[in-house]
């Protein structure tokens, strides 16, 4: 187990939650030839909240992670808790109807509740507060999708009502309110719900990767673990899978600065933009901090130096920064027709589940997944189960920017095979960056690092083939088809993939 007080992360920026924790206090070797009745794979908000019910059902559950418990995207949140979501309820009844977007509704306020009544039952010192959300228009575009927001919400009895206060000093045409939302620091109540479930007999492996599972007479192994259910609460499960083509993963910044002076906004804030800014104020390490996130992109496109320098523009073009004390990105998912797909993993053996394609909602969605598998585990129903089911198949009429996703994975998978720099470049690849390259025919990912050593590896990604891209900020190769993340030295940081870059000797 690691016993620094960070936790490492999917890159070289450390987020304002994961620094300084310290690690769990034990990591019980599994001894027994104990067959559990549920593997969770996947330490982030999905995978302790279905381990600590389940274990408290009265089943007996494993949870590994292949880093520590927090390193995925739960630790490099912003951590925002709402009542509405990136798929506006409007969008939701026209894909899913009037019933599948109460239900939608319902599921993101039940996700919402079940934190709620963690915080509560556990008494979880998570900075925990109830704040106002708003949401504004800057255009007459903006006004008229923030009327269907408001529409879609009321149909669905989500309060909100227009305000003509936004603690912003953007200038805005119309904004809403949803009163009642939270906030929370992710890392803190992730490591309460550890402490909860390694309490109620749960057991934690750290470092330990799951590339894949064996399954005979409905038991799957998974190393020396033997589980009768597995739980993908990878966020994206891993290897070639359906969900390879039904979302699409993107990365979004963050940055959190000090302003001169006291006034910092008491509510959740979030434009209209696309893509959107969206802002709070969190109390962290004895200073109020500005946690302003935007400039999402899909990962492995666009440069990621750039959007932290736009983000960081935005924020001073309306705040008087005194300083930037973090700066981080993270990955998310967008699902092709909208909504998450929670339940059994479609083509894989019976008892095999998974939920991912949280959009940015995964604070709710992925407790509210938590829950929906831990039913199924137990053979019990759950209301939302047909609606999240992963193996439906909608129309996707709504979302063509999805269709543009799909061109462009194809696109990559070929063009960029061609597009190599010419050979010298390798001379000239500066200390701290990476570039591809080509050198006497063989293409390479290479990194030089402060000492002037090369990193060279394959640049083909190990889950479709695709050829990975530098991000200059994380210091990490990006897949841009699929979303897999690498370091310098090739190790996977982010699935889909589960095996390393090869690297290549020089
Ligand atoms: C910048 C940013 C801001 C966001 N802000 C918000 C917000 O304000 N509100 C909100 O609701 N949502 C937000 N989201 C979305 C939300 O953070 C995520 O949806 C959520 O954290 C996903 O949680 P998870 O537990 O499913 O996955 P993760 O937290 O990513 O955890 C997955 C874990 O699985 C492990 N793992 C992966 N593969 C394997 C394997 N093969 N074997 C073993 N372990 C494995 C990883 O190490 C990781 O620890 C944001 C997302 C981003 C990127």
């Amino acid at each position: 187990m690691n016993t620094t007080n960070n936790i490492p992360r999917d890159g070289a920026n450390v987020s304002a939650w994961q620094n300084n924790v310290a690690p769990l206090t034990a990591d019980i070797e599994n001894t027994h030839a104990l067959t559990y009745d549920c593997l969770i794979v996947g330490g982030g908000i999905t995978g302790l909240t279905a381990a600590l019910l389940l274990q408290n059902a009265g089943k007996k559950t494993i949870l590994a992670d292949a880093n520590r418990i927090g390193f995925g995207t739960t630790g490099g949140t912003s951590a925002h808790i709402n009542t509405f979501a990136d798929t506006t309820y409007t969008e939701a009844e026209s894909a899913f109807g009037e019933e599948g977007a109460q239900l939608f509704a319902d599921a993101v306020r039940e996700g919402f509740d079940l934190i709620q009544s963690n915080v509560n039952n556990y008494k979880i010192a998570c900075d925990y507060e109830i704040k106002p959300g708003f949401l504004y228009a800057e255009t007459d575009d903006e006004v008229e999708q923030l009327r269907d927001i408001y529409d879609g919400a009321l149909k669905v009895k989500v309060a909100v009502h227009y305000s003509k206060d936004v603690p912003t000093p953007v200038p805005y045409k119309k904004a809403l309110v949803f009163d009642e939302q939270a906030q929370f620091d992710p890392i803190k109540y992730l490591y309460a719900l550890c402490k909860e479930y390694v309490n109620a007999g749960g057991v934690i492996k750290e470092n330990m990767l799951i590339q894949g599972l064996e399954t005979k007479d409905g038991v799957h192994t998974a190393g020396n673990i033997r589980a009768k259910n597995v739980i993908y609460a990878t966020h994206m499960p891993p290897n070639i899978n359906v969900f390879n083509f039904e979302c699409a993963p993107y990365r979004s910044y963050v940055i959190a600065v000090k302003l001169k002076g006291d006034k910092y906004p008491d509510a959740l804030i979030y434009d209209s933009q696309e893509p959107y800014h969206y802002l709070r104020t969190h109390f962290i390490n004895g200073q109020y901090l500005l946690l302003v996130g935007g400039n999402d992109h899909k990962t492995g496109h666009d440069d990621p130096e750039k959007a932290f320098a736009e983000l960081e523009k935005y924020i001073r073009k309306y705040y008087r920064v005194s300083s930037v004390k973090y700066k981080w990105s993270s990955q998310y998912y967008i699902p092709v027709d909208g909504l998450p797909y929670i339940g059994k993993q479609p083509l894989a053996a019976d008892g095999i589940y998974c939920a991912t394609g949280y959009n940015g909602n995964g604070m709710m969605l992925g407790s509210v997944a938590a829950k929906i598998l831990s039913d199924l585990v137990q053979g019990k129903n759950n209301r939302y189960a047909d609606l999240f089911n992963p193996a439906r198949v909608k129309p996707i009429d709504g979302f063509t920017e999805f269709v543009k996703e799909n061109a462009d994975v194809a696109y990559h998978f070929v063009a960029d095979r061609f597009n190599f720099k010419e050979t010298d470049s390798l001379k000239r690849l500066q200390p701290g960056t990476g570039k591809l390259v080509e050198v006497d025919g063989e293409k390479i990912a290479a990194y030089r690092d402060d000492e002037g050593n090369i990193h060279a590896l394959s640049p083909v990604c190990t889950h479709a083939a695709c050829i990975v891209n530098w991000n200059g900020e994380e210091k990490t190769w990006d897949c841009p088809c699929h979303g897999a993340r690498y370091d310098i030295d090739g190790n996977v940081l982010t699935g889909p993939a589960t095996r390393n870059l090869s690297k290549i000797e020089q």
